[in-house]
This record gives C-alpha cells, sequence and structure tokens, in this order.
C-alpha cells in the first residue's frame, strides 16, 4: 500500500490522498459549509443557489455539488441552466435550450446529408466526335 500525494482542489497544498479530493482542513470547511446550506434551506425551501450563497457565505461550487449529490430533498432549490442562466431545478438545460440543442443536431444531421448528395452529383462530358466520314473507293 502506497500513499498518493495530491493537490488539495481547494486550497491547493500537497496532501496524503484519502479519496476525499481535498486535504483534511479543506474537507472539515466544506462539511461544516454544507451544514449551514442544509440549514439554510431547511428554513427556506424555496432559495435558489444564490440566495443560499449570499445567506450562508458557503461557495456556489459547494451547493452545486449538494445540488447534484441530491442533498436537498426538501426542497426545489432553483439554479441556473448552462446555456442561458434562466432558473431551474433539474438537469442542466432549461426546456428551451433542451429543445434549441435538438434542433441544432436535427439541422447539422440535414446539413451532412445536403452536403453528401451534393458531392456526388457533378456531371461527365462525352466527347464523341463524328468521325465517321466517307471512305475513298478506288
Ligand atoms: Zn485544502
Ligand atoms: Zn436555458
Amino acid at each position: 500500500m502506497g500513499l498518493q500525494l495530491q493537490n488539495c482542489l481547494a486550497c491547493g497544498r500537497v496532501y496524503v490522498d484519502t479519496g476525499l479530493g481535498m486535504c483534511r482542513d479543506c474537507y472539515e470547511k466544506e462539511l461544516q459549509q454544507e451544514d449551514k446550506a442544509a440549514s439554510y434551506v431547511r428554513d427556506n425551501p424555496r432559495s435558489t443557489v444564490k440566495q443560499i450563497c449570499d445567506g450562508t457565505g458557503v461557495k456556489e461550487r459547494v451547493v452545486m455539488r449538494m445540488i447534484k449529490a441530491g442533498r436537498f430533498v426538501s426542497g426545489n432549490i432553483a439554479y441556473p441552466c448552462e446555456s442561458c442562466g434562466a432558473m431551474i431545478t433539474r438537469g442542466r438545460l432549461c426546456d428551451k435550450c433542451n429543445q434549441d440543442l435538438l434542433k441544432q443536431v436535427e439541422e447539422q444531421k440535414l446539413r451532412k446529408v445536403a452536403q453528401n448528395v451534393g458531392a456526388s452529383g457533378r456531371g461527365m462530358y462525352s466527347k464523341d466526335m463524328g468521325l465517321s466520314g466517307p471512305t475513298d473507293k478506288l
């Protein structure tokens, strides 16, 4: 069993990896932050991520990680769509951006088909010259 040295994701210090992704100090700090965020949400079940951060001083990164881990079962926490910033409560994109994404994929498919048809449609000339002149008879 060897010891794995890593840089802490939060403070950058080298530490012995324990599978936490960060050093002991930062991990304990984040646990406290998570507790704060969790109790804030218990009191304010319909908060947005920004309200939680402003209300508790907890980093947005920590709150987002808790949302993705399903830590806030009590309420619908709103957080911004990754594409347009509209407030959503599940997934990564709002309905509109999901639709746009689907449309874009469809359009790209159609464009590819159109390109393939265009490339094979080039015409070939056949240069047949009428070389059937009258044969001289002796
Ligand atoms: Zn650290
Ligand atoms: Zn969106």
